[in-house]
Order: C-alpha cells, then structure tokens, then sequence
C-alpha cells in the first residue's frame, strides 16, 4: 500500500470516532502480531511509525477524564524515543515487549477493560448479543415472543417460512462461506475474515457523490481494508476496537486491495462461534432482513435446541448408519466447525427429512389398504374384446403391461393406489379408460378428474373420441351416449364443471345419483364438492402430479373406497418412483405408440421470429400444417383470450394473408372447438394459432411444425408436450422455441431439448433442473418439502426407504416405548 493511500485513513482522528480505551487493545493487538511475524514492522500497513504519530495526534483530541489519564501518560511513553523503523530486532522486540507489559498491567487495573463500554452507541442499542433464552420460551414459541421480534420483523419472517422458534432452528443455511485468516484472504471468492477493527471513516470512493465506509481490520496474520460501498451509515454502527465478522470480496480497488463486505456482525470478544478455518452461514433472506440479524436469531434459537429438542430416531438405525445425533447435527450444519462436520450434518439432516417422508408415505399407504374395503372389478373378456376391437389401434406392449397391473389390482377387495407414469402422448389415456370400461361392466361408476377445467373438457373430447367407433355419439350437450358393442346399454359419459350452468349441472348431478352416467370427467371439485356418485368404484387422477391429500381425505370417507389410479406425465426412474411415490405403485410407460417421429429442435434467437414464419410457410405450401402456441398469460383467462385473439388477428392481416388461420382458446363454448379442431383436421385451416392452456389433444399427422411463443414462460416437461404435438406423421417436423428475453434457466431448458428427445430423458433432466420437490408438486400433495435433499441424493432416498420400512416391518403403528418420540413427529405434524 502507498503512503498516499495510507494516509487518507489517518488524515482526520475526529472521525476515527474511538475512545483511547479501544486504541489500547488495538496496540495491544498490533504488537502482539508485530511479534508474532518477527518485528519486521509489518504488522500495520504503512509502518509502525506513521500508525502510532497519528495515534499520538488522536490522542490531543481527547479530554482530561481522570480515567483517561493514565493512558495518556503511557501514550507518551509509547511515542518516546527512536523511530520504530530505525531500531535493531532484538531492540524491537523489547520495545514490543515493554509497552505489551504496561497495556497488560493497565488492564489488570481494570483501565481499559470495558470493552461493552468502549462505544456508547453501542449501550443505548442493547446489547447486540443474544439475549438469554428466558424461562418460558421453548422452541414451539411464536417468534414474536423472542424479545426484539416486533410485527415488523415477524413479517419478514414470515415470508420465509418463519413463525416458531422451531422453524428458526430448521432455517438451515443455503451455503457457507469459509473464514480465512487475513494473510490467506484470495481475491475473487467469497471468504470470511475475524479481527478486530482498527479504524472506521467515511471516505469518498470513486467518481460518486455518496460517501462509503472504510476500515481496517487486522488479525494475527495481518490487516486488510475493508469497504462498504455507498453506505456511510455504517461507520455509526461499527467502531475501531470492535471485533467484527465481515464476509466479502477481495477486489483490488484503484490498485489498493480491498474487501468489499457483504455482510457484518459484531461478535463479542471471547464468544466467538467461528474461527478461521470454520464456515460462517449465509441464509435464505427476504428484503430487508440482514444476514447479521437473522444469525442473531438463528443463534439464540439454537441455544434452545440442545435441551429441547429430542432425538427421535432410534439409536439402532443411528448405529447403522453412521448418523450424528439430532441437535448435534442441526447445531453442526448452522455452524460447522469443518467441511466434515458439515458433511456429516447434512447426512444426517437429509436422513431424516426422507426417513421422515417414507414413513409417513408407507403408513399412509397402509391405511389407504387396509381401512376400509373396495369393490372387486373382474374383467368380463366378453365386454372388453369388442371394446379393444372398437379402439382405432391396438394397444402397445407397455400400455398393455401396464393396463395388466392395472386390472390386477382392481379386481381385488383391497383398494388400489397406483401411479401410471408415462410422458405425454404415451397413450395413458387410453389404458385408463379401458380399466374404467372394466368398472362399468361390472356396472359401477368411474369418475375421471383433470386439475384444470380445460383439460377436463380436452379429456371430455378425446374420450368420447376414442369411444366413438363405428357409430356416431348422440349428443346431449355435456353427456352422451355411446352404443358399445357388448354392453346391455349405451355407455353415457358425462361433464361436470363449475362453470356450467346451473339447469346443466343438475342434470349431470341427477344422472350421477341415479347411476344413469357410467364415466364422469370433471376437475377435482368432483369429490371434494358433495357430488353423489351412488356407485363410484374407480377414480382416475390426472394430475400430473400426484393424489392429493384433499382428495384422499374425500375418499377416505366412503364407507366402500373406489380404487385410485394417478396418472403422471412426469415420469421418474422407477426406483426414485418407488421411493418419492412411496405410498403408490407404479406401472410405467416407456414407449411411445408407433409412428412417433423425432421432432427436430430450434431455439431462436430474438429477433429470428421471421425465419419460423418463413419456415411455416414453406412447409405449408407443401402441404402441410402448423401450430403457433401463444405466450402464456397467467393473471386472467380474458387478457389470455385477448392477446391470442389479437395474435390471430396480426398473423392473419399481416403474415400470413394467404392462409386460413384457425383460433382456439379457452373461452369457447366447447362445440366451437370441436368445430375449429374438425375443420383443421379436414385442412380447411393451414395453421391453428392457440393458448397455451389449450392442451390440443389431438392427432394431426399432417402438421409439422410447431411454434412456441413466450417458451421462456414453460418448463421444460410443458414445452415437450407441446413439441409432441407434431411428429405425429410421416413428414420430418420441427418445434421452434422463441422467447424475446429467456432467464439463463431457460436458455438451459432450450437447450436440453434441442438435445433431447426422450420423454423420460427430458423428465430427469427436468428432475436435475428443478429437483423433486418442485417437480412432484409434493406441496400441492402435501408432503413435506425437500429443503436440503436433492435428486442427487437418491441413494440416500433408497437407503431411508429400507430403514423406514424395516422399522415399520417390526412396529407398524410405532407402538413401541422407544418409537415414542418418532411416532409423535410422524403423526403429530403431518396426519
Ligand atoms: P397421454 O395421456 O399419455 O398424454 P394420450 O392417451 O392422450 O397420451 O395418447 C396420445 C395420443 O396417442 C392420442 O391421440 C391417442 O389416441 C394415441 N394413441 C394412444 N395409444 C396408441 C396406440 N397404441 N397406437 C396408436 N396411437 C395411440
Ligand atoms: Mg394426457
């Protein structure tokens, strides 16, 4: 560092703002790290000399208090005498050694020990560190009763998940940054620094007219100068002869190295829960809240843990597995004292949050089997083979495993729960259906239920679709009927949404009691809402996630349980299914039906929309057709409807006045869809422009090319059901990705699918993307969800099933003394 640099520290001791009570343990550490390096009058940037003239110039600034004094008389002793830099060595060192023993001898005379008094802003804040736990405070108080915690922190927490004083506990730490001893501070990587603050100003940086705080912080190793951008407000908060923890940047600033903080904490001397060569955590964070409060917090909650917080896993599978005990572990991952520790804590926190989801998901799978009893649905081959022979193809050889597992189970007493897994346009549909043909020939009910109206209406459509056969349905409105061959009566299928009308909702209610409807589709409203289905014997879930608990409960509640197929078109390795899927088995379907063609792959770039409707025109004038998806509008479905009406409208004026161009969205009556899908399946239309919520079930082997508009907006597993709306045919075909200024995420997501085309290969990359919690819409279904555990984790997953259904093996209801405490945690908090 220059002389120049060094003295615009030094230039004004007003703002120094230190008391010489401060100073003196700062000497005190000077000399000490002086020493420590061998007297080579290193220890201070610039030089011991200039450190202690300006030291010796503060010191004039001071008043006569009569605890002062004494110092001031050493202070002189201090300045007396040679130039540091001119002495010998051995000299130094006697120096050092000399005023060393003085500051000791003051101190012990109680002189400058006040270390809480050493800055009087300091006192009237309170003191920054935790308070003591009082009595009645326990980890399962609200926050707010921890004091300090007003509304409007408390709001803040809130917004992180934060109520309890438990929930600080488990605010785990996102990442860590390592606290490094000054002389190994690297630029460019976050580090952690602990020492004690020398000095502290507002300096002017840069060409800004904002003021920052600048410092200098030293320990044993050496000093470093610290800056806090712009924020001047700082230097009234920390003071010299303060011990701080800064986290931060190395960053050489105008040539002058500079660590530019990130965040601070005033730690107190001589209770330090960190050291160089330990992590110090950084938390998950909302506006306003700093790291340095929410450390506070965290640090006083786990003052609590130890004695409150019981284990509750059994010491056996401890011993097994190697795992840290429970407040050991939490304490270990906030603050570790190593990499190890941490790795270790983790292990064991990640155990228990997937010990803890298997054992819930495997008693609840228990229960599902064993509370109450389903109807037996035979299969009648006499009905089903004319329905296959109805069907407009055959069955591949996984949809036909899959429907065997299907029809196995539900031909049992015992109530099925099972996944049917398989990408989009994998033809579950169809497998789903064919197990409710089975329910209706024995003559109960099946209820089909979408998350969403529209596809419940899109499902309406292709069922009726796919029972149509030879002859033609009757239509009757939102229920028809359709003659199959074998069955003693039409099979009428009917539609339940909220938004019908009330004069059509009875009507479906009324066939519904009676039994009249054999198969209802509508949105999960069907069995939350008191709809009577007087002979429901199977329920199919499309949900894409999973069955969720709502609807459990609502089924749970029968006195005769329907059997529940979920179907899901984010399939997962079937070992992960297993697990993440615990309380279900899973049929899978890994093949797709014939004919399916890879469908060439382009992200482009902003401004490349004219080469797509280039490429769509050269495509149709060959004959072939086209889908433009709009960007997805997610406030309201009339802005939806508006934009892809004016969509429609501008491709139809000005790009493509030459073609038919067919509009669909979600706000048509239903007929009018059936008619815009029938005219472009008939080529009367060359492109059909849609939304996005549109799900256009429909086999269109002639168009080839698919445009997403707003792809930004879609994750990966929706922008592949999308492009499998095309390859349908013959003809080579290609799915466009645009999006006007797509996040790094999405550029990822672009660019996997360029890659890939496998259904199941786009769902694990979506898997690694996103992680299971995300993707399983584990909160919808309500688990819990992974905070710390991966999908990088699996094995750990396996390994918790094993031990979660060992143990269930040997207790099934946790009824044993020593299972207590798990019992509590599983059936406490989540049933
Ligand atoms: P999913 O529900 O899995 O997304 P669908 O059941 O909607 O898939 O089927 C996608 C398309 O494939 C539908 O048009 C359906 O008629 C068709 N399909 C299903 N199974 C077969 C098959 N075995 N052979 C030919 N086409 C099929
Ligand atoms: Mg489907």
């Amino acid at each position: 560092m220059s002389k120049q640099s060094y003295r615009r520290y030094s230039k004004s001791p007003k703002q120094i703002g230190a008391k010489p009570q401060g100073r003196l343990l700062t000497l005190q550490q000077i000399l000490r790290l002086e020493l420590s390096r061998g007297c080579d009058n290193g220890a201070v940037l610039g030089g011991l000399d200039r450190y202690l003239d300006e030291w010796g110039k503060e010191l004039k600034e001071f008043g006569d208090d009569v605890q002062e004094k004494p110092i001031k008389k050493f202070c002189t002793t201090v300045l007396f005498g040679e130039q540091y830099s001119e002495r010998t060595i051995p000299e130094r060192i006697d120096w050092a050694n000399k005023i060393l023993s003085l500051v000791n001898s003051f101190q012990s005379a109680g002189v400058g020990e006040e270390r809480e008094n050493m800055n009087p802003a300091r006192e009237q804040r309170g003191k920054p560190s935790p308070p003591s736990p009082l009595n009645e405070l326990s980890i399962s108080s609200p926050v707010t009763s921890i004091k300090g915690i007003g509304k409007r922190v408390s709001a803040k927490l809130q917004n992180l998940g934060v109520s309890y004083v438990r929930d600080l506990v488990y605010h785990f730490p996102r990442r860590h940054v390592p606290i490094v001893w000054i002389k190994d501070v690297i630029p460019g990587n976050e580090q952690g620094i602990i020492g004690n603050l020398w000095e502290v100003r507002t300096v002017r940086v840069g060409s800004g007219s904002k003021q920052s705080t600048e410092a200098i912080i030293g320990d044993e190793t050496g000093n470093m100068r610290l800056l806090w951008f712009y924020q001047p407000f700082i230097a009234k908060t920390v003071f010299a002869g303060n011990r701080l923890l800064v986290t931060g940047y190395l960053r050489p600033f105008r040539g002058i190295p500079t660590f530019e903080v990130g965040s601070y904490e005033i730690v107190e001397h001589g209770d330090e829960v960190v050291s160089p060569g330990s992590l110090v955590p950084v938390y998950p964070s909302t506006d306003g809240l700093s790291q340095r409060a929410l450390r506070r917090m965290v640090r006083w909650a786990l003052t609590l843990i130890e004695k409150e917080q019981e284990d509750y896993l059994p010491q056996e599978i401890k011993g097994r597995r190697n795992l840290l005990g429970l407040s050991e572990a939490i304490l270990g991952y906030h603050y570790p004292s190593s990499i190890c520790m941490q790795q270790a804590a983790r292990e064991r926190l990640i155990f228990d949050e997937l010990f803890l989801l298997q054992i819930r998901l495997l008693r609840r799978r228990a229960n599902w089997k064993s509370a109450a009893p389903s109807i037996p649905l035979p299969v009648n081959r006499g009905l089903m083979e004319p329905f296959f022979r109805m069907l407009p193809f055959k069955l591949t050889n996984a949809q036909q495993a899959s429907l065997k597992e299907i029809l196995a189970d539900i031909r049992l007493e015992t109530p099925m729960a099972r996944l049917l897994q398989g990408e989009v346009g994998s033809g579950k549909t169809v497998v789903a259906l064919s197990a409710m043909m089975v329910a209706i020939g024995n003559g109960y009910q099946s209820a089909l239920m979408a998350p969403t109206e529209v596809l419940a209406e899109q499902h309406f459509l292709t069922i009726t679709r796919l029972l149509k056969g030879p002859s033609e349905p009757v239509w009757d409105s939102f229920r028809i009927s359709v003659p199959v061959e074998g069955f003693a009566r039409p099979v009428v299928v009917g539609l339940l949404l909220g938004s019908m009308r009330k004069a059509q909702k009875k009507m479906i209610r009324e066939g519904l009691a009676s039994g009249e409807i054999d198969l209802i589709i509508g949105t999960h409203s069907l069995i939350q809402e008191e709809v009577e289905i007087a002979r429901l014997a199977l329920v199919v879930i499309d949900e894409q996630h999973r069955f969720g608990v709502l609807q459990r409960q609502a089924l749970e509640l029968k006195s005769r349980r329907p059997h529940v197929l979920s179907m899901s078109a984010t399939p997962i390795p079937r070992s992960l299914a297993l697990t993440v899927h615990g309380d279900l088995d899973v049929s899978s379907i890994r093949q797709l039906p014939p004919g399916r063609r890879k469908v060439l792959t382009r992200w482009l770039r902003p401004d490349q929309r004219g080469d797509a409707y280039q490429f769509i025109r050269k495509e149709v004038l060959e004959g072939r057709q086209a889908f433009i998806i709009c960007p997805l509008i997610q406030e309201s479905e009339v802005l939806q409807t508006r934009a892809a009406t004016e969509e429609h409208q501008r491709l139809t004026t000005e790009i493509y006045p030459e073609f038919q161009i067919g509009l669909l969205h979600g706000r048509m009556p239903i007929k009018e869809k059936t008619g815009i899908m029938e005219r472009f399946r008939a080529r009367q239309l060359q492109i059909l422009v849609a939304t996005p919520v549109i799900e256009v079930g429909v086999d269109i082997p002639n168009a080839s090319v698919i445009l997403i508009e707003g792809a930004d907006r879609f994750g990966l597993s929706g922008l592949h059901q999308f492009r499998g709306r095309v390859g349908r045919g013959e003809h080579p075909s290609y799915c466009f990705l645009h999006a006007d200024d797509p996040s790094v995420d999405a550029q990822q997501r672009f660019v996997t699918l360029e890659k890939e085309s496998d259904g199941f290969r786009v769902a694990e990359a979506d898997l690694y993307l996103r992680g299971p919690g995300q993707i399983l819409g584990t909160r919808q279904s309500g688990l819990p969800e992974f905070i710390l555990a991966g999908f990088s984790d699996v094995k750990a997953l396996m390994l918790a099933r094993e031990e979660a259904t060992n143990l269930l093996e040997r207790d099934p209801k946790l009824l044993e003394r020593g299972h207590r405490p798990l019992s509590e945690i599983v059936f406490g908090i989540s049933e």
